[in-house]
């Protein structure tokens, strides 16, 4: 059961919406696909004052752009299917802990982890493990016995990723601003949306999260609207048409023809996501190259 709040609405609204059973907030650093960038601190802080963490999913800035526990978060997740894999090769997450959350002072909301398991021999998992007592939950019971683990040539796979990725991540950073900065000067193009923008509406926090880079992944409109964005993304040479994001290679998806294609421009809207926006990855290939392949859709 899930209450949704809008991440840039004043503190003492997001606090009016925690319910009696509230036990975590979570949030995005960057939201997947509208781009928004969370004030990770003030969500820290609204959290603890309800005692419960603040979980932030930190996917597309990674943490070579972004360390949220540095910010009062108190558990990061990957979906690591997207830049630390980087080659499309596996899919796979991973939860990190900081250890950090006093779940024992607000032991009521917590019993999985303040209360005897009796299918562990009745240990409690805060008294046993301490600061360790979540994420030894989560590996002793979610991984070990629902089986959320990764096959070894996929963990393989993963860590070759890794190895990169503090390479990938600031050409993918530098190739969107340009590509951004490209489009904002088009004038066949209604509107761009990336934070690395200084008159994008999340530049400052951008700056004060991730003052080295945001993530490559940019989305945009073109003048035209929906058959435009259709037209232009079946022009398109180089960038390929994929579900996925987050890749090194550029790839491309118009959810309102793709992914969101079952919901009516009006439910589009509702979710946050405009008819008329393309979601641009951008890769780490040459970034003139990624400029031509866009601007010959776009004479097309
Ligand atoms: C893709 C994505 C997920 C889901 O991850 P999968 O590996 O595809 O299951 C979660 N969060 C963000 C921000 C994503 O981009």
């Amino acid at each position: 059961d899930v209450t949704f709040v809008n991440p840039d609405a004043p503190e003492e609204e997001i606090s009016a919406a925690f319910r009696p059973n509230t036990k975590a907030l979570f949030g995005e650093t960057i939201s997947n696909p509208t781009l928004e960038v969370l004030d990770i601190e003030k969500f820290a802080r609204i959290a603890h004052k309800h005692g419960v963490p603040l979980i932030v999913d930190n996917t597309f800035p990674t943490p070579i752009n972004c360390r949220p526990f540095e910010w009062g978060a108190d558990i990061v997740v990957h979906s690591t299917t997207k830049y630390m894999d980087g080659h499309a090769t596996s899919v796979g997450g991973a939860i990190v802990d900081s250890g950090n959350f006093d779940w024992e002072a607000h032991a009521d909301k917590f019993p999985g982890l303040c209360t005897p398991d009796e299918s562990y021999h009745g240990l409690t998992y805060t008294k046993a493990f301490g600061k360790l007592a979540y994420i030894t939950k989560a590996t002793a019971q979610l991984m070990r016995d629902l089986g959320s683990i990764q096959s070894p040539q996929n963990a393989f796979l993963l860590n070759l990723g890794l190895e990169t990725l503090h390479l990938r991540m600031p050409q993918h950073c530098g190739n969107a601003q340009k590509v951004a900065e490209y489009l904002s000067k088009n004038d066949k193009v209604a509107w761009v949306n990336y934070c690395g923008l200084p008159d994008n509406k999340y530049y400052a926090l951008a700056q004060k999260y991730m003052p080295n880079g945001s993530c490559g992944v940019i989305s945009f409109g073109l003048k035209g609207g929906r058959e435009v964005s259709i037209k232009f993304m079946d022009s398109l040479k180089l960038a390929a048409i994929v579900t996925h994001v987050a890749d090194a290679r550029t790839c491309v998806l118009h959810p309102a023809s793709h992914t969101h294609r079952q919901l009516s421009d009006e439910q589009l809207l509702e979710a946050g996501i405009r008819p008329d926006l393309i979601r641009f990855s951008v890769g780490i290939e040459n970034a003139d190259d990624i400029i031509a392949d866009i601007e010959q859709a776009l004479n097309a």
